[in-house]
């Protein structure tokens, strides 16, 4: 067949016909444990029965009808994401790209009503927040920025898990308004801050009145072993944005905002045709509520110990690994040289991994996972791991 596909993607040579809880099936009928989610999508698995049933319902009763009329299942779910983060508003996006788009927005909104005419945005080394032009600015990444200047002005870097530079940065600037920053740092290879970072931002946001804008795109929704892995620090944000697991493989994206920032956004200033739509909102709602109500981020949590103490174990007379570090069942097992290669011995091995910055195997398995499929997943890990190296 000829290919007629934009070649932005180096696909695997691999696809998949269904799927179920933590497994996925080819076309050749052969299976695999998803260790990798689409990348911390489908955070309840594959087939998650109340959503496919939410969606089906959903899909026979109304699918559209634009922002022009209000939608119950947005409010529904905007009640409930408020309720769980603590927060006051929602905006309903597409993506995870179009969330920070909305928080972008946000914070220069914001810098122009309190008179600061040239509002800049904090961001970090070696942030990820998406491939839009606003985005890929605020990215802290040249792979991703290159080819595409001019960038979008109005960001200052600092290093990640550096409090000396944010102070710094407040002690110099008069134009920052707010700082966007992931909890942990997921594309540059699950880089988990110190005790009290988020806490610490929170402090210098508050003297500063500046906003603090969490990107919980990935490691939101459970995946951390709280629901919002700002959670961890008892840290409300000002501004947090998600997209990925909120709706389990339905697109659909939020910016959440609280307090001062809650009201920035007025009748005019920002908008999406299909934000929030009542399928997405359905689904994303029937997510939620399943999080909640079978304490997901609990089983992430116990999980990813488990996973983890399982592979220390496993790996310790490996010298290759440079080391294992995990925040529930976000975890990475990084490695002393490039693994690339690893990705297509796993998934001949029929297990499903991802390798992100270059020498960092990613492990984002389903949050349903139990305890004996966590024991499997570990052990073909190991194997697959030392095979690799030895
Ligand atoms: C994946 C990701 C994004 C981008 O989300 P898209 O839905 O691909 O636009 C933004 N920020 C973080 C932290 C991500 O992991």
């Amino acid at each position: 067949m000829p290919d007629h596909l934009v070649h932005a993607y180096q696909s695997l040579p691999v696809s998949f016909t269904h799927g179920d809880g933590c497994y996925l099936w080819d076309n050749a009928g052969k299976q695999y444990f998803d260790a990798l989610c689409g990348i911390s999508v489908t955070n309840l698995g594959h087939n998650y029965p109340p959503l496919t049933a939410a969606i089906q319902e959903q899909a026979a009763t109304l699918l559209h009808t634009s922002n022009l009329y209000s939608i119950s299942w947005q409010q529904k779910l905007a009640d409930l994401l408020c309720r769980s983060a603590g927060m006051d508003r929602v905006f309903f996006a597409n993506s995870g790209a179009e969330a920070n788009e909305a928080a972008i927005k946000l914070a220069r909104l914001y810098g122009h009503q309190h008179d600061i005419d040239n509002p800049h945005i904090v961001v970090m080394q070696h942030g990820f927040h998406g491939r839009t032009m606003a985005t890929l600015s605020a990215t802290g990444s040249r792979k991703v920025q290159a080819g595409f200047e001019p960038l979008v002005s109005g960001f200052l870097r600092a290093p990640y898990d550096d409090i000396d530079a944010i102070e710094a940065i407040a002690a110099n600037n008069r134009n920052v308004v707010a700082i966007l920053v992931e909890p942990v740092q997921g594309e540059a290879g699950i880089v988990i801050p110190g005790r009290g970072y988020l806490q610490a931002l929170r402090r210098i946001c508050d003297q500063q009145n500046w906003l603090l804008m969490l990107d919980e795109v990935q490691t939101g929704m459970a995946r951390s072993g709280k629901l919002f892995a700002c959670q961890h620090e008892a840290v409300v944000p000002d501004v947090m944005t998600l997209a990925k697991a909120l709706g389990n493989g339905v697109p659909v994206g939020a910016c959440l905002c609280s307090g001062v920032a809650a009201d920035v956004f007025q009748p005019g200033k920002h908008g999406s045709t299909f934000g929030g739509n009542p399928l997405a909102s359905r689904a994303a709602f029937t997510v939620l509520e399943s999080m909640l109500e079978h304490s997901i981020a609990d089983n992430a949590a116990q999980r990813g110990q488990q996973l983890y103490d399982a592979l220390r174990q496993g790996l310790a007379g490996n010298q290759q690994v440079a080391g294992i570090r995990h925040l529930g069942l976000l975890l990475a097992v990084e490695m002393k040289s490039p693994c690339q290669e690893l990705v297509s011995r796993a998934l001949q091995q029929g297990l499903l991994i991802n390798v992100t910055a270059e020498k960092v195997i990613r492990l984002l398995p389903p949050l349903i996972i139990d305890e004996k499929q966590t024991a499997q997943l570990a052990d073909r890990l190991v194997d697959c791991i030392n095979h690799f190296t030895l």
